[in-house]
């Protein structure tokens, strides 16, 4: 029953569990490194690591093996390494790995594969929620290129940047009616759509730089966001 299910498992996943490296040339010497093997039968787990999670490839066994140690999580979730991002692709390839982790797949496995399957559950929702939001996209975007974001930025930020972002929150701070509010929220989303647009121009020239100083910005009116969405809950 295990090996249908991780055939299915394997379709829906776009990797055959037992899929095999190509044969290499004649006269190419196969790299050294040797196959993984399998934590619960010892058995070798051979092939390119996958895009997603991996099974071992022994009928007998099937085991859900541990993830990838450096996850990248546009190889994981199916998307080129880009900023302008396919979205409903994205989603698509979340609902698909979701599907294929659920938990009743795996109430007959053992306690350690059963952990490894939340594991994996835990590192797709990491990568879906991180390549979802431009923000948190971008940003990790320069981190995979060794560029960070310091915490207290403000010396890179224009002085008349951070007086728009502080008059903007004061008249958030205290609005004088639900208009005004809402207002203030079409403001805010504006200045994020042209941000995202910049941002996006920035990766595509390879300006990793501008593109850092951008979601700087990003990151004060995603703060502004936030403001908004509290002040629209009443407490
Ligand atoms: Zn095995």
């Amino acid at each position: 029953m295990w090996a249908a299910l991780r055939g299915r498992l394997g379709a829906a996943l776009g990797v055959g569990a037992g899929a095999r490296a190509a044969p290499l040339p004649r006269g190419c010497v196969a790299p050294a490194r040797a196959a993984p093997s399998c934590w619960s039968c010892g058995g070798p787990v051979p092939g390119p690591a996958p895009d997603g999670p991996r099974f071992c490839p022994a009928p007998a066994c099937g085991a859900l093996q541990p993830p990838e140690p450096r996850a990248d999580f546009f190889r994981l979730m199916g998307c080129a390494r880009a900023f302008g991002l396919d979205v409903s692709r994205l989603r698509r390839r979340f609902r698909s790995l979701q599907r294929a982790l659920h938990p009743d797949y795996f109430t007959r496995r053992p306690q350690a594969e059963r952990d490894l399957s939340q594991q994996h559950s835990a590192l797709v929702n990491a990568a879906y929620q991180t390549l979802l939001r431009p923000l948190s996209r971008g940003l990790y975007l320069l981190e995979l290129r060794g560029v960070t974001l310091a915490e207290g930025t403000d010396d890179d930020t224009d002085v008349e940047f951070l007086a728009e972002i502080m008059d903007i929150s004061e008249r958030l701070a205290d609005p004088e009616d639900e208009a005004s509010l809402q207002e203030l929220e079409s403001l805010i989303a504006a200045k994020q759509e042209q941000l995202i647009a910049d941002v996006n121009q920035a990766f595509e020239r390879d300006d990793l730089q501008e593109a850092k100083k951008l979601l700087a910005k990003m990151k004060y009116f995603a703060n502004l966001e936030d403001k908004v969405k509290s002040k629209k809950i009443p407490s």
